[in-house]
C-alpha cells in the first residue's frame, strides 16, 4: 500500500511549490522574525517522557469504554491543569461525557448444537454477522466453496474456507494469520451469494485455525455507535435506530447467508450431516467514554471569542490476543503521539499567549468509529461558528524522518486553502518535511482522510487538516510501543502543528472555506 517513492516526491514538490508560493504572497513577513519565541517550549524531553507514560503497559492500551480509557484521560487532566489550561468540560471540569451505544453478541444466550454437541459462542463458533436469529436443519457438507453444481437452496451448508487471493489479504492491522483468516472467511462466504443456503458452517483451514482465538477476541467486542453526533459518512443518520428483531431464518436471506466459522476439528462430525441449530441474540447497552477539552483565553478582546481547535484522540485498542508474546496494543504512534504533541503545543501557547484561543480536544472513542469527535462536533463547547480551524494530530511519529504527510491539503478534501496556506508556511519554517501527497488522494486504497477526528468538523464546514507520518506494518498491532518512535520527527511534527496554530491564532481574518467543498469519497 505504500506509495512509490520516486512519485510522491515529485508531485509532493510541485504541490508544495505552487501552494508556499500561494503563501508567500501573502506573508511578506516570513523570515525567523515570524517565529514565536515559545516554538522552544517545545521539546523533545518533554514529548518523549510523556509518550512511555501515555502508551506504557500500565494504561493497557486505552480502550474506549474501559477503565483504561479513563486512567488515561485523567493522566491527560493531570497534565493539563499543571500546564494551566483552564477546564471547558461539563460543570466545571475537563471532561465531556458521553455514552456509546454498543451492540454484542450475547454469550449467555447464543449457542450452537451439533447433534447432541453444544458448541459455545466464541470458544467453539464464531459468528461472522451482526443479526439475532434462529435457524437449524440437516448439515450439507460440501468438499468445497469453488464448487457451484451443487444445489444448496434451503440447506444449512458446512465447508472448509478456501485459499484467499493475495491481494486480497491487507497489509496493515492485526496478526498475518489474522488478516489471512479474514480474507479466506470473506471470500469464501461471497462464493455463496446468491445460491440459496440458509446458513453457512466455515470449517477452518490451519491458518485460520491459529487465528481462532484472535479473531474471537476482535469480533467479541460488537459494534460501537453514539446517539445524536454527527455524521461520519455522508448520509450517516444522527440519531440510532433500535435493534432489528430476531430473525427465524426458515427461507434464504437476501444476499449472502448468516455464517458462522468453526474450528477445523468439527469437519470430522460435519460431513457425517448432523442435525445442526444455532441461536444468535444480540445485547445493546450504554457505557462511557469521554472527551477531554480546555482552552488558553486569547489576548485581543475580540478575537479570543474565535478558536483554534487542536485535536487528537487518547483511546487505542486496549488488552487484545497475543502476538509476539504481547497482549497489550499499546498504540504509541496511535495516537500517543497527537496526544503528547498537544500538552507540548499547550506548554508553548501558554508562554507565549496568541490573539485567538486555542482549544484542545482530546476525542475518546476515536478507534470505535470516531465517536468522541462526532459527539463534540455535535455539542461543541464553544459555538461551532466560533472554532475557526482544526488541527488534528494523528500518527506522528514514524516512517522515513523527512517526510509526511498533510491530510485536507487538495480537492476534494481540501476545504480551506487559507488554512493549507498557513501550514504549509509553518513546514518551511519547522519540520521542512517533504510532504507525501499520496495519502491525501482519494484514489488511495488506504482511504486515509477519512479515518480521524478532522472529519465530522470538516463536514461541518469547519476548515480543517490533519497531521501524519502514515501507515506501517506495526498499525494496530501490540508492536506500536514508544521504542519505536521517532522522537526527533514527533518534535519537528508538533512544532510544525504548534507554529500553524500561531499563525491562524494571530492572524487578522480567520481562514475561509473554499467555495463549493463537498466532501464525497
Ligand atoms: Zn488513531
Amino acid at each position: 500500500m505504500r506509495p512509490s517513492h520516486a512519485a510522491t516526491r515529485r508531485c509532493t514538490l510541485r504541490l508544495a511549490a505552487t501552494l508556499l508560493a500561494a503563501a508567500l504572497a501573502n506573508t511578506p513577513s516570513l523570515g525567523a522574525q515570524s517565529l514565536p519565541a515559545a516554538l522552544n517550549r517545545i521539546r523533545e524531553a518533554d514529548i518523549k517522557r510523556e509518550l512511555y507514560a501515555l502508551a506504557g503497559d500500565a494504561m493497557r492500551g486505552r480502550e474506549a469504554g474501559t477503565p483504561d480509557e479513563l486512567r488515561a484521560s485523567a493522566w491527560i487532566v493531570d497534565r493539563l491543569r499543571e500546564i494551566g489550561v483552564t477546564p471547558m468540560g461539563q460543570d466545571g471540569t475537563y471532561y465531556q461525557w458521553f455514552n456509546m451505544t454498543r451492540t454484542r453478541v450475547s454469550t449467555v444466550s447464543s449457542f450452537a448444537r451439533l447433534n447432541n454437541d453444544t458448541l459455545a459462542v466464541w470458544r467453539d463458533f464464531i459468528p461472522l454477522g451482526n443479526r439475532g436469529l434462529d435457524v437449524s436443519g440437516p448439515v450439507l457438507w460440501l468438499d468445497n466453496a469453488n464448487d457451484s453444481t451443487v444445489n444448496v437452496q434451503g440447506r444449512v451448508v458446512a465447508v472448509p474456507v478456501i485459499t484467499p487471493n493475495r491481494a486480497s489479504i491487507r497489509t496493515t492491522v492485526n496478526s498475518e494469520d489474522v488478516r489471512y483468516a479474514n480474507a479466506a472467511l470473506a471470500a469464501t462466504q461471497q462464493r455463496f451469494a446468491r445460491r440459496g443456503a440458509l446458513a453457512l458452517i466455515l470449517v477452518a483451514d490451519s491458518i485460520t485455525n491459529a487465528a481462532f482465538d484472535g479473531l474471537a477476541s476482535l469480533r467479541l467486542r460488537g459494534t460501537y455507535d453514539v446517539n445524536d453526533a454527527a455524521p461520519r459518512f455522508a448520509g450517516q443518520p444522527r440519531y440510532l435506530a433500535p435493534l432489528p428483531p430476531v430473525l427465524n431464518v426458515t427461507t434464504p436471506v437476501n444476499g449472502t447467508p448468516p455464517a458462522f466459522l468453526v474450528r477445523s476439528s468439527r469437519a470430522q462430525l460435519l460431513r457425517n450431516a448432523p442435525q445442526g441449530s444455532i441461536q444468535l441474540r444480540l445485547e445493546q447497552f450504554e457505557t462511557p467514554s469521554v472527551n477531554i477539552v480546555g482552552v488558553i483565553r486569547g489576548t485581543d478582546p475580540v478575537l479570543r471569542n474565535e478558536y483554534v481547535l487542536y485535536s487528537a484522540h487518547q483511546d487505542h485498542d486496549g488488552v487484545r490476543y497475543v502476538m509476539d508474546g504481547d497482549s497489550v496494543w499499546a498504540g504509541a504512534d496511535d495516537n500517543a503521539t497527537g496526544s503528547v504533541a498537544l500538552l507540548a503545543s499547550a506548554r508553548a501557547f501558554m508562554a507565549q499567549k496568541p490573539k485567538r484561543s486555542v482549544l484542545f480536544v482530546y476525542h475518546g472513542a476515536e478507534e470505535r468509529g470516531l465517536l468522541g469527535s462526532r459527539y463534540h462536533a455535535q455539542h461543541p463547547v464553544v459555538p461551532l461558528k466560533d472554532i475557526v480551524a482544526v488541527l488534528n494530530g494523528e500518527m506522528m511519529g514514524r516512517n522515513s524522518p523527512d517526510s509526511a504527510s498533510l491530510l485536507g491539503v487538495q480537492p476534494p478534501h481540501r476545504n480551506s486553502t487559507d488554512l493549507v496556506e498557513h501550514a504549509l508556511r509553518a513546514n518551511a519554517l519547522t519540520g521542512r518535511f517533504a510532504l507525501d501527497s499520496l495519502w491525501d488522494r482519494p484514489t488511495h486504497p488506504e482511504g486515509w482522510y477519512f479515518r480521524s477526528d478532522h472529519v465530522p468538523y470538516a463536514r461541518l464546514d469547519v476548515p480543517s487538516v490533519m497531521y501524519t507520518s502514515n501507515l506501517h506494518p506495526d498499525y494496530h498491532t501490540p508492536r506500536d510501543k514508544p521504542e519505536r518512535i521517532d522522537y526527533g520527527k514527533l518534535t519537528r511534527m508538533t512544532r510544525w502543528m504548534y507554529l500553524t496554530g500561531w499563525f491562524v491564532a494571530n492572524a487578522p481574518a480567520r481562514p475561509r472555506i473554499d467555495p463549493g467543498f463537498r466532501l464525497e469519497r
